[in-house]
């Protein structure tokens, strides 16, 4: 399976000024394409890969910039005009046309792995311009890799985060290991409990999710709210702007390493060869605006969606367990949850429980059991009974038939994180 390792990269300012000459330049091409095509220009991706010779003449500086790097930028507009064709062909209600980057942002670039050397933990990369090109305004960049690169790579991205650091993303392939015998655990992934399981043989687990969220944003608050007050752009304004950004990232690199521990548990540790969880698509995290909302209620609202969208991160979560579950051999499967909370596990008994129930309490058996362990018992049994049936893949998108009818689950999920990694930045491994 492709895996992808995002490792920090230190440069020093004159090779920092190439990188970002090099992706103005990139984005730029990119922009101004994006632009031909809203003006109502047919896209051909071989002939617009042509053009590049006309572009050259029109802006030489162009030619300072690495070769491989402006072809990938056709690539990227391929692969964004395709979607949205795609999209279009769906049918869906707004097909979202690529759009055009913005300056502050850095135009992730791509270099193919054969045209970079790596020296123990110095990675050489070419710029634009010598031998036929002419004078080579740039020399090639020396960056120090702060931690060791895969032995062997296929593609190279370089990116850079809201605080300026850089950091090059490698793809590599890894061998996925052999399946362990058997066993089964289901999970009920929740907010209190980041997921409380139930295996066949009996044993409950309990994995905590990230703690410190509360704590967190009440120091972002306070920052932006100082900022809010100063003049912008004021020396204080940018002071406040930059420990926000530290403090914001401090705070999503824990909750990022939370989540890999919590899904390196399950996909590593655990003895157990199946992994079940339920379908969150279906499940309504978020609450909806009432028509007369007190102002009390307004607050709830407020802080349960701030925490579903930002720190909660479930769904990162799920992707992490499928490429993870996926590379240690073991089967994720996910399946409808729907009254999984609701029925008893004894005896099937449905009654309501709204979230702030911890306990499940059945008037019918007297059974008396944490509702989030309930849940997990009775997905378990769910997936045992086979009933019903298993998602279709195109709902929950992870769940994925092969030719030959094997379930494969994981893989193009995971190859679409690589692809937000590698063009957002983003990092899930
Ligand atoms: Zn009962």
């Amino acid at each position: 399976m492709l895996l992808c390792k995002k490792i920090k990269l230190e440069v020093s300012a004159q090779d920092a000024a190439t990188l970002e000459f090099m992706q103005g330049k990139c984005r730029a091409l990119y922009n101004w394409w994006v632009l031909k095509l809203r003006a109502g220009e047919r896209w051909n991706f071989n002939n617009a890969k042509k053009t590049l010779k006309e572009s050259r003449k029109f802006d030489p500086e162009i030619n300072a910039v690495y070769g491989k790097l402006l072809a990938e930028v056709f690539f990227r507009l391929d692969k964004a005009m395709q979607a949205f064709f795609r999209r279009v062909a769906e049918g869906e209600q707004k097909p979202g046309f690529p759009r055009v980057k913005p300056r502050h942002q850095f135009f992730t670039l791509c270099y193919p792995a054969i045209y970079l050397e790596v020296q123990a933990k110095t990675l050489l990369l070419p710029t634009g311009g010598g031998g036929n090109w002419g004078p080579k305004c740039y020399p090639n960049i020396v960056a120090h890799l702060t931690e060791d690169p895969p032995a062997v790579f296929r593609e190279v991205a370089i990116s850079r985060d809201a605080r300026g650091n850089y950091s090059a993303s490698f793809v590599y392939q890894e061998p996925e290991q052999s399946s362990p015998p058997g066993g089964i655990v289901a999970f009920d992934l929740g907010i209190k409990t980041l997921a409380s399981g139930y295996t066949d043989q009996g044993r409950v687990y309990h994995i905590g999710g990230f703690k410190g969220a509360r704590w967190y944003n009440k120091q972002l608050d306070k920052i932006r709210s100082k900022r809010d007050k100063c003049k912008k752009k004021s020396r204080r304004y940018l002071h406040l702007s930059k420990v926000y950004k530290r403090v914001a990232e401090r705070k999503r690199r824990k909750q990022q390493d939370c989540l890999h521990k919590a899904s390196h548990l399950i996909a590593d540790q655990l003895a157990e060869r199946a992994v079940v969880i339920g379908d969150l698509s279906q499940r309504q995290m978020v609450l909806k605006k009432q028509e007369e909302e007190t102002p009390k209620d307004k607050r709830k609202r407020q802080i349960r969606n701030r925490m579903v969208y930002n720190d909660w991160g479930l769904y990162g979560f799920v992707q992490m367990l499928a490429y993870k579950c996926l590379r240690s051999g073991k089967a994720l499967h996910i399946i409808s949850e729907r009254d999984t909370s609701k029925t008893c596990s004894r005896c099937e008994y449905k009654q309501d429980m709204p979230l702030w129930k911890r306990t499940y309490r059945c008037p019918n058996c007297g059974l008396v059991m944490d509702r989030d362990d309930n849940s997990a018992i009775n997905l378990y049994q769910r997936f045992v009974a086979g009933l019903p049936p298993h998602t279709p893949s195109g709902e929950c998108g992870v769940l994925q038939e092969d030719g030959n009818g094997v379930e494969v689950i994981g893989a193009s999920c995971h190859v679409q994180v690589q692809q937000l990694e590698l063009w957002a930045g983003v990092t899930y491994v």
